[in-house]
């Protein structure tokens, strides 16, 4: 059987502790609620910001349609003006001035017909640029969030580094008191039980598995002496003897 000095063995207590302290400060950093909230803030983003770039295409779109309708417009227009300045001039035959006639009539219809389509496509272009302006103004939301969020985010991080560094420097201070073999042992018991690894004997009770010691068990441990590291039977935990024990 390990032995050890009984306060030595007490002090597994403080250690444990703190190395609890640390597993919750681990899954706490692990489990940050800003940092949920942050992975949802960026994923909206990203759907609107993909949103946002098809919008922009349907505006760059809208807008060629724009451009290629007042082309038009304009085409009609210039050959309507030809054609007036040349029946004003009045040179030609009477037969070329009512062809002019009859054409600068067919430009008239044309012309109204491109006009009422450059309308449509105006319409379309205001309304797309609407809802690419109505996604830019989302986006520009969502990243002022996510900046916020960040923040608070890595302030919550910030704190449990703070509180890690002290438990971690407090432990050491810990551990040095307490003889290098049971430490050894104690992070050797703790590794496949979850973290703990010494667990306080309460009113005949182990701790660490909340059990209590049948007569036998207890028997034992009571015989055995205070310098000698005892185990629960169950969980296979150190079990720390003190005033509080029950034996
Ligand atoms: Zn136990």
């Amino acid at each position: 059987m390990p032995k050890a000095p009984a306060i030595d063995q007490q002090r597994l207590l403080d250690l444990q502790s703190l190395d609890t302290r640390l597993a919750q400060l681990a899954h706490r950093r692990a489990t940050l609620p800003e940092q949920a909230e942050l992975d949802a803030v960026l994923a909206e983003r990203r759907t609107v910001g993909d949103r946002l770039v098809a919008a922009r295409t349907l505006v760059g779109d809208a807008e060629r349609d724009v451009a290629r309708a007042e082309a038009a417009v304009q085409q009609v227009r210039d050959r309507a003006d030809r054609n007036t300045k040349r029946l004003e001039s009045g040179q030609g035959s009477a037969k070329d001035l009512q062809g002019l006639q009859h054409e600068l009539e067919s430009l008239a219809r044309r012309q109204s017909v491109l006009e009422d389509e450059e309308l449509e496509v105006m319409e379309r272009l205001e309304q797309v640029q609407a809802a690419a302006a109505e996604l830019a103004g989302q986006d520009a939301e969502l990243e002022a969030r996510a900046v916020e969020v960040t923040s608070r985010r890595d302030a919550a991080l910030e704190e449990i580094s703070g509180e890690e560094r002290a438990v971690v420097a407090r432990r050491e201070a810990v551990a040095m008191t307490v003889e290098d073999a049971l430490v050894a042992l104690y992070e050797k018991v703790r590794a496949p039980r979850g973290g703990v690894g010494a667990a306080l004997l309460r009113a005949r009770r182990c701790e660490g598995c909340r059990l209590e010691l049948n007569a036998s068990d207890l028997a034992a441990t009571r015989a055995a002496a205070s310098d000698e590291v005892v185990f629960c039977e169950e969980c296979g935990r150190i079990l720390v003897r003190t005033d509080e024990s029950g034996l």
